[in-house]
């Protein structure tokens, strides 16, 4: 390539810490996919030993991969050449899928999720799978079967969940990107605690086809990524109608990236912003940390000054969502993980003839199972029983409703509505594992979105105790382009107030001096 000042500057640039947008550029300018490739898979294999945040790597393939992206000559042009990590909940054909679980140990899916396809098709690489907690239950990512994963901020701390892997890797540097999967928050928060930016797209907007179903009106795929741009480029790749999903919805790919480039110009004259009162406002502030709260507030200010108008909506039935959510989500899990029978998938254990299909199959899901998984599915049973029903989900379903009602009462008088990510930075590493309603708690800010199926980002807004705190941004079905617009302008203020862009505080460095005094 031919020497310019900026391309000087890139190639002295570790090309791990930066943002796709830049990554684009490069290859432009005639780096190749392969030694970004190649970068990344050192970062790797420097760092993930401590951080955890991939169950599975193929070195080879990734590189060649990368090369024949780079022979093609297609580098450069939208994503192609550009490294991706895939939760591992997303089907990939011939490369190892779990779920974070034992039950799949081994398993090779036949074919790949939507998602997974599409992002091959637009010319990815596929770095890995990362880490989960088993099939996406969960608030750390201590669930999974494999390993823990650390938050590259602290590692003593978690990095979210369930997709913590991804986040882990992305704001650790060992991804530039990943796909995550949000069924009551776990595309949000996890961003939330590691300072990325996390978007849960409209139900139905993003295939499910090949996710590996753990509530099934709940579970959406979307991007994890460092900047509110690099999160609409993925978010674009990724969406858009799937015949194969019979919930997908029929409308065309939203325009996101454009949304993003225009919120970064700082003007929100007009829009109307929410602060959901029971999401961390007057009366509503236990469990939240000051910290936190001050943030938001901070953030709050932010979009006022760029034009907002803001305002307190309530939200009534958002005080219920946490009860409702663990009533739908783990019922529908009952349902879901029946096909893991020993016979179908992966795992079985105990078939030596001597025992029966029954007993075969209590064997492989005492095995195969974690006790998270095998708590959800006796919740999930006994709300669905009969004679429970009605007691259970059927009360669960209304509360949903009414959920959804409270947004679109909010919605007819704002056009977002806003609130912390999550009520605490990370937490440290084994301190609500044994604490199974701690844990949810984790959740409160995010299931109003997931169980009403709106759209959610969250965007860093600073840092609290030395750690990252995320300021939801929440507008109506099919509006995914107002949380970008906003999210980009509150981003770009951010960045400008504090004279330096957020994304380059990420510690991308320094998880392997931790880990060496660890
Ligand atoms: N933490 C929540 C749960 O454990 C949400 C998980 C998710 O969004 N996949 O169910």
């Amino acid at each position: 390539m031919t020497t310019t000042p900026e391309n000087e500057v890139r190639a002295s640039t570790d090309v791990t810490s930066m943002t796709v947008t830049e990554l684009q550029a490069a290859l432009q300018d005639g780096a190749t996919s392969a030694e970004i490739t190649q970068a990344y898979l050192d970062r790797i294999a420097a760092d993930d030993d401590v951080l955890g945040s991939y169950l599975h790597v193929d070195p080879a393939a990734a590189v060649e991969r990368a090369a024949a992206i780079d022979a093609a000559g297609s580098a450069g042009s939208g994503l192609a050449g550009i490294p991706v990590a895939l939760k591992d909940v997303i089907v990939t054909a011939g490369v190892p899928t779990t779920s974070g679980s034992k039950i799949l140990e081994g398993w090779k899916p036949p074919y790949d999720a939507t998602v997974a396809a599409r992002l091959g098709a637009a010319g990815t690489v596929l770095l890995g799978k990362t880490n989960m907690d088993e099939f996406a239950m969960g608030s750390s990512t201590e669930n999974s079967a494999y390993r823990i994963t650390r938050n590259p901020w602290d590692p003593e701390r978690i990095p979210g969940g369930s997709s913590g892997g991804s986040s882990a890797a992305v704001a650790g540097g060992l991804a530039p990107w990943a796909i995550g999967t949000d069924t009551g928050g776990s595309i949000r928060q996890p961003a939330a605690l590691t300072g990325l930016v996390g978007h849960k797209p409209t139900y139905g907007s993003v295939s499910r086809f090949g996710l590996i179903a753990f509530s099934s009106s709940l579970d959406q795929a979307g991007p994890m990524a460092r900047t509110v741009l690099d999160a609409a480029l993925l978010h674009e790749a990724i969406g858009g109608h799937d015949p194969l999903d019979s919930t997908s919805i029929d409308a065309p790919v939203p325009v996101l990236a454009e949304a993003a480039r225009r919120g970064a110009g700082g003007d929100l004259t007009g829009l109307k912003v929410g602060i959901v009162r029971e999401l961390g406002g007057e009366g509503h502030t236990d469990g939240y940390e000051p910290g936190v709260l001050a943030r938001v507030a901070e953030a709050v200010a932010l979009l006022e000054s760029m034009g907002a108008e803001v305002r307190e909506v309530s939200c009534p039935a958002f005080d219920l969502a946490l009860p409702a959510y663990y009533l739908i989500a783990p019922s529908e899990a009952s349902s879901n993980l029946s096909r893991f029978d020993g016979v179908r998938y992966g795992l079985r254990v105990g078939d030596d003839g001597s025992r029966d299909l029954d007993e075969v199959m209590a064997l492989t899901r005492e095995r195969g199972f974690g006790a998270e998984v095998k708590r959800r599915i006796i919740l999930g049973t006994y709300a669905l029983s009969s004679g429970y029903y009605d007691a259970y989900y059927g009360q669960a379903q209304k509360v949903r409703t009414l959920i959804s009602r409270d947004f679109s009462a909010a919605y007819d008088e704002v056009d977002v509505v806003v609130s912390p990510t999550t009520p605490t930075v990370a937490f440290p590493l084994g301190s609500r594992v044994d604490d199974p309603v701690a844990m949810y708690a984790a959740d409160l800010c995010t299931l109003p979105a997931s169980l009403a199926g709106v759209p959610a980002i969250s965007v860093p807004c600073g840092l609290s105790d030395g750690l990252p705190v995320g300021f939801q941004i929440m507008a109506p079905a099919l509006a995914d382009d107002r949380c970008y617009r906003v999210a980009a302008a509150l981003e770009s203020a951010q960045d400008d107030a504090r004279g330096s862009r957020f994304l380059d505080q990420l510690p991308h460095r320094d998880a392997q001096a931790a880990g060496g005094a660890a």
